[in-house]
C-alpha cells in the first residue's frame, strides 16, 4: 500500500470518528482521521463538538458553578462558614478551557499510541474511493480508502428568520460557554438539554434566567413523574421556565435583546442582556461532496444509512450525529467502534434499546429505556415502583435528598423496561440500569442483588423492590 492509501479514512475526529480510527488501527487496519475543528484562537484540535465546545466544557462549568452555589448556599448547613464567596469568572473560564484542551490533547496521544494518522484540515469526498484533503494552510492531497467514513457531526440550529446568531447578543451553546461576564438577564430559547444545563450554569452564577419553550410539556422524553419533580426543583432554584412560549420576534438593541413571544396569556415581551438559542442541532455536511460521491441525504439533511452504517455510495459509511437518532457522544463512540469491528469481520452491533441519557443539572436527571407513558403506548401492561432519596441515609448525609428512582417493568415477563431517575449522581447510578437492560434483567434480578450501605444505589434497589410492594425503607404504594 502506498503512503496515500488507507484501509479506513475517517472524515471527522469527534466522538464518532476518533474511536473508530483507533479501533480500526487496533484491529490491524491502516487508519487515517482528518479533522477540521478550529478553536476560537484558530488552533486545531481533535475531539469535535464534545471535547471542544460541548460535553466536556459544559460539564467543567456545571461543576464550577455548582461548587460556587454550594459555597454560597449549602456549606452553612454543614457548619462551614466561608465568609463572602467571590466569583473569579476569568479563572473559571481558564479552567474550563484547560479541561477541554487536556481532553482533546489526549486524542492526539491516543492516535500516536495506536499508530493512527491524524491530520488537521478539511476532508472532501471525491467518489471512487478517494478523499481530497486540504490542510489549514492550504496544502492539498488526495488519499485512497478501502472504507471511507463520514463522521462530520452536527451544528446548532440557527433560527435565521427570528433570532440569527450574531456571536454577541444572540449566541449558540458554544458562545454561551464562553461568556466573559455573567449576564444580568439571560434569555434562552428552548428548554431542552442544553437549555436547562446552560441555564443552570449562568443562573447559579447570578444571571436572572428565563427559558422559553414552545412545547406545553417540560422534558417530554423523560417519565412524567421525573419531569414534574425536575420542574419543581428548577423553579425552587429560581430558573424561570415558561412553557407554550412561542417566540415570534427578536430585536437587538444597544441595551440588549428584546424577545416577543406568544403565551397562553397572550403576547409578552422580555428584555435580556444575552440570548442563547438552543433549539436542537442539525447534521453537518457542508462542502463534503456528498452529491459528488452519490451519498444520499434524507429530507432533514442526515446521511441515510442501513443497519450496517452503509450509505447509498459503495465503500462509504456514516456514524454519529450526522446520521441522526440520539445526538449523544456515547452513542457516537459505540457506533464508531462497532463499525471498525464490522470492517474487521466481527459481528458487533449497537444496542439502541440501552442508550443512557443524562442531564447534568442539580439534581441530575438520568434514564434508560422506556418511561411509563412510552411503555403503555407501546402496548405493555406495566408495573412501576419508585423510591425517594429522602429515605436514603447517604443522600441525607450528603444533604441531597431531592429526587427519586422509578422502575418501569413488564407485568408478563417481569423484565425491566426502563429506569428513570432524578437525584444525586443518578448519572452514575444509570450505569446499573443500562446493565440491567443490556443483560435483559428481570425486576427480581435487581431485587435479589445486594447493594452497599449506605450508598445512593440503595434507592435504585428500593425502587426495584417497590415494583412488587416489597420496599423496606420507603412506603410502598397501596395497590
Ligand atoms: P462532532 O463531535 O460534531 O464531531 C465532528 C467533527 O468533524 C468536528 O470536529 C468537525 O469539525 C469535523 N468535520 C466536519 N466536517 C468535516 C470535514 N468535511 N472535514 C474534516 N472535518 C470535518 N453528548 C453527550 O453524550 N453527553 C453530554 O454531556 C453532551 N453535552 C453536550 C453539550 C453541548 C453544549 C453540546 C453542543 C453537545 C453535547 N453533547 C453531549 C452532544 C455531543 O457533543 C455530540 O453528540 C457528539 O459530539 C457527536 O459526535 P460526532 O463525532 O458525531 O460529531
Ligand atoms: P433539544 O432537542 O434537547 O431541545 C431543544 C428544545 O427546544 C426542545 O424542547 C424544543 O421543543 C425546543 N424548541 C424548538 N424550537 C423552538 C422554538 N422556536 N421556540 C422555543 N422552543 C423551541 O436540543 P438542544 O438542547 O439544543 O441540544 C442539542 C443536542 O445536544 C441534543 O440532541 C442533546 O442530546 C445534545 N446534548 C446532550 C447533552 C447531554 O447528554 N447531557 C447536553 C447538551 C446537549
Amino acid at each position: 500500500m502506498s503512503n496515500g492509501s488507507y484501509d479506513v479514512i475517517v472524515i471527522g475526529g469527534g466522538p464518532a470518528g476518533y474511536p473508530l480510527a483507533i479501533r480500526a488501527a487496533q484491529l490491524g487496519m491502516k487508519a487515517l482521521c482528518i479533522d477540521g475543528w478550529l478553536n476560537r484562537d484558530n488552533t486545531p484540535s481533535f475531539g469535535g463538538t464534545c471535547l471542544n465546545a460541548g460535553c466536556i466544557p459544559s460539564k467543567a462549568l456545571l461543576e464550577s458553578s455548582e461548587l460556587f452555589h454550594k459555597a454560597q448556599h449549602e456549606f452553612a448547613v454543614h457548619g462551614i462558614g466561608v465568609g463572602e464567596v467571590a466569583l473569579d469568572l476569568k479563572k473559571m473560564q481558564e479552567r474550563r478551557a484547560a479541561v477541554s484542551k487536556a481532553n482533546s490533547g489526549g486524542v492526539k496521544l491516543l492516535f500516536a499510541a495506536n499508530k493512527v494518522t491524524g491530520l488537521f484540515g478539511f476532508g472532501k469526498l471525491l467518489g471512487d474511493g478517494k478523499v481530497a484533503y486540504t490542510s489549514h494552510d492550504g496544502k492539498e492531497e488526495v488519499f485512497t480508502g478501502k472504507h471511507i467514513v463520514i463522521a462530520t457531526g452536527s451544528e446548532p440550529v440557527n433560527l435565521t428568520k427570528i433570532a440569527p446568531f450574531d456571536g454577541d447578543r444572540i449566541v449558540d451553546s458554544w458562545g454561551a460557554l464562553e461568556f466573559s461576564e455573567v449576564p444580568k438577564r439571560l434569555g434562552i430559547i428552548g428548554a431542552g438539554v442544553i437549555g436547562v444545563e446552560l441555564g443552570s450554569v449562568w443562573s447559579r452564577l447570578g444571571a436572572k434566567t428565563v427559558i422559553l419553550e414552545a412545547l406545553p410539556t417540560f422534558l417530554p422524553m423523560v417519565d412524567a413523574a421525573v419531569s414534574k419533580e425536575a420542574a419543581r426543583q428548577f423553579a425552587k432554584q429560581g430558573l424561570d421556565i415558561r412553557l407554550s412560549a412561542k417566540v415570534t420576534a427578536v430585536k437587538t438593541t444597544a441595551a440588549g435583546v428584546e424577545v416577543e413571544y406568544d403565551s397562553a396569556d397572550g403576547k409578552k415581551t422580555e428584555s435580556f442582556d444575552k440570548l442563547i438559542v438552543a433549539v436542537g442541532r442539525r447534521p453537518y455536511t457542508a462542502n463534503l461532496g456528498a452529491d459528488v460521491a452519490g451519498v444520499a441525504l434524507d429530507e432533514r439533511g442526515f446521511v441515510k444509512i442501513d443497519a450496517h452504517y452503509k450509505t447509498s455510495a459503495p465503500g462509504i459509511y456514516a456514524v454519529g450525529d450526522v446520521t441522526g437518532g440520539a445526538m449523544l457522544a456515547h452513542k457516537a463512540i459505540e457506533e464508531g467502534v462497532v463499525l471498525a469491528e464490522q470492517f474487521a469481520g466481527q459481528k458487533s452491533e449497537v444496542n439502541y434499546h440501552a442508550i443512557p441519557s443524562v442531564i447534568y443539572t442539580s439534581p441530575e436527571i438520568a434514564w434508560v429505556g422506556m418511561s411509563e407513558e412510552q411503555a403503555k403506548a407501546a402496548g405493555y401492561e406495566v408495573k412501576v415502583g419508585s423510591s425517594p432519596f429522602v429515605a436514603n441515609g447517604r443522600a441525607r448525609a450528603m444533604e441531597a435528598m431531592a429526587g427519586m428512582v422509578k422502575f418501569i417493568s413488564d407485568v408478563k415477563t417481569d423484565r425491566v423496561l426502563g429506569v428513570h431517575m432524578i437525584g444525586p449522581y443518578v448519572s452514575e447510578l444509570c450505569a446499573e440500569a443500562v446493565l440491567a437492560l443490556e443483560f435483559a434483567a428481570t425486576t427480581e434480578d435487581i431485587q435479589l442483588t445486594m447493594h452497599g450501605h449506605p450508598t445512593l444505589s440503595e434507592t435504585f434497589h428500593e425502587a426495584a423492590l417497590a415494583v412488587d410492594g416489597h420496599a423496606i425503607h420507603s412506603a410502598n404504594k397501596k395497590k
